[in-house]
């Protein structure tokens, strides 16, 4: 199989780098949407816009099989205002594409170019370019507008670039890969009063003192230690004066679990320590509870696959076929409770070198020379997914 052409991959570098200058937040993706639209509908695919609000599907259909892969990049930005200075940096005061989703837009543009003008197959390729990856649960979205039902897969597949690794090096881990994120707020109603009169009053304060440091014990405690998990409370707010007991606190409760069970075992700990714990001292607790992303699990069949597809390709940089897991959270996950597939990743540089700075930084920089690993490798995935690599030269 060829190499994609130096000038077909700079044609991308330039998309990127316009996709880079114009970034737009969760579920206000227009530019971006109609840009993807618009260069799919030239290269002959279906294209279906406005799934889960400014999702899009370019769907193209070879031969006669119905065997279908589904390919997924994501297209929002960050409130961040980018410090790189770079010549294509944002253009816009407090937005940036600091997660690299401009880049796997640009990457998945490029192998859907190659495949729909250079490449033959038998099956269904749908390309799906997701809003709102960041926080809003775009994949959810997209989801409940009928995705998977307009648009069967077989198998799906995303990529995400990840610093901290070589330059161009795919990672893959099978099973439970990223964090499931849920959030509590806890309000504590007490009883306020004068700060000298304290058996007047039942504090709420303490109470939440004492909350935040018995919840420390639910993972040493409650987790199976094999399994990873946090419990983070981030926000503790109660009371203005020195000599006021007041009437309310809050807590704002961060949690993560590397597996459903322990996911689900956190929050019934988290819950009943919270009660307990308040009830002992007089005070009421409300909990607002919210789950996020689930845990990323990928399916055993679909990592192999895919990462005998990396191996065969042996890009420069090398293949790892059982990653590390990571404490961050994804909402492919919702996708890969529907559909088996895999979710991995693509060196975007690592020590002191070009794209090392970690993602959500006003410094990050997405790695154009990983452009090609990845639109080489979708291609690859995808003929070997159709069972075609009757184009193979070399
Ligand atoms: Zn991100
Ligand atoms: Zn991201």
């Amino acid at each position: 199989m060829k190499v994609q052409d130096a000038a077909d991959i700079q044609e991308f570098v330039t998309l990127r780098r316009a996709i880079h200058q114009a970034p737009e937040l969760a579920f206000e993706e227009h530019q971006t949407a109609a840009l993807v639209a618009e260069k799919l509908t030239e290269w002959g695919y279906d294209v279906t816009t406005g799934i889960g609000g400014t999702g899009v599907v370019g769907q193209l259909k070879r031969g006669t099989s119905t065997r279908s892969i589904g390919l997924r990049a994501d297209m929002d930005a960050l409130p961040i205002h980018e410090a790189t200075g770079l010549p294509w940096a944002s253009a816009k005061q407090g937005l940036m594409h600091a997660c690299g989703h401009d880049g796997h837009t640009a990457m998945l543009l490029a192998a859907a170019k190659r495949l729909a003008l250079s490449e033959t197959f038998d099956g269904v390729l749908n390309l799906i370019f997701q809003p709102a990856e960041e926080g809003g649960g775009g994949a959810l979205s997209m989801m409940n507008d009928g995705l998977f039902t307009r648009f069967p897969c077989d198998e799906i597949f995303a990529a995400h670039n990840m610093p901290g690794h070589a330059s161009g090096r795919l990672v893959f881990r099978s099973g439970p890969t990223m964090a499931s994120s849920d959030y509590a707020s806890v309000t504590l109603i007490g009883k306020g009063g004068h700060g000298a009169m304290p058996h007047l009053s039942n504090d709420p304060l303490v109470a939440a003192s004492s909350i935040v440091m018995a919840l420390q014990t639910v993972v040493s405690r409650n987790i199976d230690p094999l399994f990873p998990a946090v419990v983070t409370v981030g926000a503790m707010h109660a009371g203005q004066a020195n000599n006021v007991i007041p009437a309310q606190a809050q807590l704002e409760i961060s949690v993560r679990a590397l597996n459903p069970s322990a996911r689900q075992r956190v929050e019934e700990r988290v819950k009943a320590i919270i009660h307990a714990q308040a009830e002992s001292f007089g005070v009421k607790a409300e909990i607002a509870w919210r789950s996020g992303y689930a845990v990323l699990v990928n399916h055993e069949g679909p990592t192999t696959f895919a990462c005998r597809v990396a191996q065969d390709m042996a890009p420069a940089a090398g293949v790892e076929p059982q990653g590390p897991m990571l404490m961050g959270s994804e909402d492919f996950a919702f996708m890969l409770e529907r559909v088996p597939g895999c979710y991995f990743f693509i060196g975007n540089g690592d020590g002191d070198g070009h794209g090392a700075c970690m993602v959500h930084n006003p410094n990050y920089d997405f790695n154009d020379d990983i452009l090609s690993v990845g639109a080489e490798f979708w291609t690859r995935l995808t003929l070997a997914f159709f069972d075609n690599n009757s184009k193979e030269t070399s």
